[in-house]
């Protein structure tokens, strides 16, 4: 008879996890908590007519893989790449746009600086020569380094072989891309504010940390490893927001057999003889299972589902001082006119993410004040428009942005009840001042603070990744040495959410690499 499989959340990487067992022949139910499966990665409509992404809103870490893999295209899933990857207006008037063509954005960042725009060749050179290494890292299951076998042997041999793709320089660069602070490897390279802030924004996206932290530089390296529709490095949007995504996952989930309960809220783990036997819901039932499989952040498993009894000392304290803590406040609004800029643009750059956070130093002054305070007076905006390329997202002629806002205390945890209304104001207002009258065309809005994000979506810490991409919580490491290979220290349970390697995004590498792993022990 065939072994059952239940997942606990339905977000993207339990959907692809469900489906590549199913497809090897194991029962699979999905309990999901929402009334919709997707969990980061939905469409919702927020104000009568208008839909967005309500969380992840912006698509490039998606595996080609999985696309083919799950037929996703076949089930609808269209991805349009972004004609510009990013727009910065600056508050004196100038602004750099990255084109898909490296030599026009270097001439655009020439305004600003010409030794800037001479080094960004060897910048973008360096990273091409290192992506398709960590691109290999992240297919990889890591090995065991707390319990060396064979096979974790012919891993770091692999692993080995990967490295040795490199020359002396490049791998110099990518030691530097592990360790280091992003402002750092900017600063060393660029003199130009703008093109530091540019780049930089990458590594303190879902990150609560300044962009001069040590490690804030893998986290950029994290956002540039992806692709969209073959073309690498880019980002695309999803027609029909990121919910096109886990719909068109769950689509051929449901094609190959597996079960999908929505409102479905897992309260307990029962362990019985070492062994995960039966998962608990909060209305009372119970369902017994072969193979316990987690989508939600490790944290909440080991804290929350199971019995600490069934649990050792060593986990118990390794998660207590897991860290979650992404510092992210994610609205949508409803425009009733596109937004006009003072800083000068160019036809199509509103289609880009739109960085309002001029300098590293603005960037680490938000951090700080966010520390001390809780956010700062000038916080760091991103603003993504999707309806201009996806009209269909809003009522004719009006549109809805995303505005992904970073260095927000998720510490603050329920007291952000009373401040996310002020807080959406001076959000509001900081893009206020670069694009005047931006206030008076929100018609409709929808806030996520971070203790929303914990409420709504089970983000422990509101963090987006479940856990800090941080050299302590990676590769091996992820979510914790010893279990970096998809299983836990409780037989038949295992993990498969973004709190694995190679870690969060909407990627699906983790929902895969769990389901190779499981099948590789069945
Ligand atoms: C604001 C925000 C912006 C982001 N932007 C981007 C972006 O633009 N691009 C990108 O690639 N990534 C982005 N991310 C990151 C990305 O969305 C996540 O890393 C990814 O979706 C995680 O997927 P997952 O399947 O591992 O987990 P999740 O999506 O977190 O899914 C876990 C599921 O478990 C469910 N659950 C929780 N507790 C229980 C329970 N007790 N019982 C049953 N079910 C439960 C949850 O409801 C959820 O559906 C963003 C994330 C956020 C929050």
């Amino acid at each position: 008879m065939s072994q059952h499989a239940v997942i606990i959340g339905g977000g993207h990487n339990g959907l692809v996890c469900a489906a590549y067992l199913a497809k090897a022949g194991v029962q699979v139910t999905i309990l999901e908590r929402r009334s919709i499966v997707g969990g980061a990665a939905v469409t919702e409509e927020f104000h009568p007519g208008f839909r967005n992404s309500v969380a992840s809103y912006t698509v490039s870490l998606l595996h080609p893989k999985i696309i083919a893999d799950l037929n996703l295209h076949q089930h609808g899933l269209k991805i349009l790449p972004r004609r510009f990857n990013n727009y910065l207006p600056m508050p004196d008037g100038r602004s750099l746009v990255s084109h898909p063509e490296l030599k026009d954005t270097a001439k655009d960042l020439a305004q600003f600086s010409q030794a800037d725009a001479q080094q960004l060749a060897e910048y973008y050179r360096l990273l091409d020569e290192v992506v398709p290494v960590v691109k290999d890292i992240m297919l990889l299951t890591p090995p065991n380094l707390m319990d060396i076998g064979f096979g974790d042997l012919l891993k770091l041999f692999s692993l080995s072989r990967v490295f040795r793709q490199l020359n002396n320089r490049q791998k110099r660069f990518l030691l530097k891309l592990f360790s280091v602070s992003a402002g750092e490897l900017l600063d060393d390279m660029f003199e130009s504010d703008v093109i530091k802030s540019l780049l930089g924004f990458d590594a303190i996206v879902g990150h609560f940390a300044s962009p001069y932290s040590p490690g804030s530089a893998y986290v950029l390296l994290h956002h540039v490893v992806g692709e969209v529709n073959g073309k690498s490095g880019i980002w695309g949007h999803a027609v029909g927001g990121m919910g096109a995504i886990t719909q068109a996952m769950a689509a051929e989930a449901l094609a190959r057999g597996v079960t999908i309960q929505t409102d479905a809220e897992v309260s307990r783990v029962e362990v019985k003889g070492g062994r995960a036997s039966t998962v608990h819901l909060q209305d009372g039932s119970a369902i017994k299972a072969d193979l316990v499989i987690a989508n939600v952040n490790p944290k909440l498993l080991f804290e929350t589902l199971l019995d600490p009894a069934d649990v050792s000392a060593d986990v118990l304290s390794h998660f207590a001082d897991y860290k979650c803590q992404s510092g992210t406040f994610r609205m949508n609004v409803a425009l009733d006119r596109l937004p006009e800029f003072t800083a000068r643009t160019i036809p199509g750059c509103l289609e880009a993410g739109i960085i309002m956070a001029p300098s590293l130093e603005y960037m680490d002054q938000a951090y700080t004040d966010a520390r001390r305070h809780g956010w700062s007076a000038a916080p760091i905006v991103e603003m993504l428009i999707p309806s201009i390329i996806d009209p269909g997202l809003a009522p004719a002629g009006q549109h809805v942005a995303s505005l992904f806002c970073q260095q927000f205390d998720p510490g603050l945890g329920a007291n952000w009840d009373q401040h996310r209304e002020s807080v959406a104001d001076l959000i509001i207002d900081t893009v206020n001042a670069y694009a005047p009258g931006f206030t008076e065309r929100v018609i409709g809005r929808q806030i996520h603070s971070p203790w929303d994000l914990e409420q709504k979506f089970g983000l422990i810490g509101g963090d987006i990744f479940h856990g800090r991409l941080s050299l302590d919580q990676l590769f091996s490491a992820r979510p914790m040495l010893g279990m970096g290979q998809y299983k836990t220290e409780i037989d038949s349970l295992y993990l498969c959410g973004a709190g694995t390697h190679p870690g969060g995004g909407v990627s699906g590498l983790p929902g895969h690499h769990a389901a190779r792993e499981i099948l590789r022990q069945l």
